[in-house]
């Protein structure tokens, strides 16, 4: 797989250059631990391929890492007993991307583990109407 960013963690990662403790892989994607888990089971989901976000990323890459999360989440559930997932990006640096590598957040939820709904991330104080909002996009 082209396109590796020499300084990049998650690259280097993907390349096992530096170790990580992965979980699972394929040919388009790799899952491994984070180093700072906000759960037991936190997995980050990186393509090989460097891409910052997923605009840039190949249809490929992109069906290779939901494959993965796919595994893994079977996976974390059965060995772990996740009870169920919160899945996300943290996308751009205003979503609070702190690694310039797409990375998919996989993070097993249990009861009382005293987490929130994604709903809970953003409080946006900005909210247009929703047909307003819609006219926008759609134009
Ligand atoms: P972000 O805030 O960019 O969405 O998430 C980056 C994640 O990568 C963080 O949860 C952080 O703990 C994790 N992380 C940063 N450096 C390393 C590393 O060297 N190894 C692993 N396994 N995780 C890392
Ligand atoms: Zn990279």
């Amino acid at each position: 797989m082209t396109n590796h960013s020499v300084a990049c963690l998650f690259c280097k990662i993907a390349d096992k250059e530096n170790e990580a403790k992965i979980i699972a892989e394929n040919d388009r994607a790799v899952a491994f631990l984070d180093i700072n888990p906000a759960a037991s089971g936190h997995t980050l989901i990186v393509p090989r391929r460097h891409s910052s976000g997923i605009g840039e990323m190949e249809e490929e890459d992109v069906l290779g890492v939901f494959r993965l999360a796919k595994e893994v989440v079977a996976k974390l559930a059965e060995k772990l007993g996740a009870e169920g997932f919160t899945i996300g990006i943290n996308h751009g640096k205003i979503a609070g991307q702190g690694v310039d590598h797409f990375h998919l957040h996989i993070i097993p939820r249990f009861a009382g583990d005293g987490g929130g709904s994604l709903h809970t991330i953003v409080k946006s104080p900005f909210k247009a109407d929703v047909s307003e909002i819609y006219e926008k996009i759609i134009e």
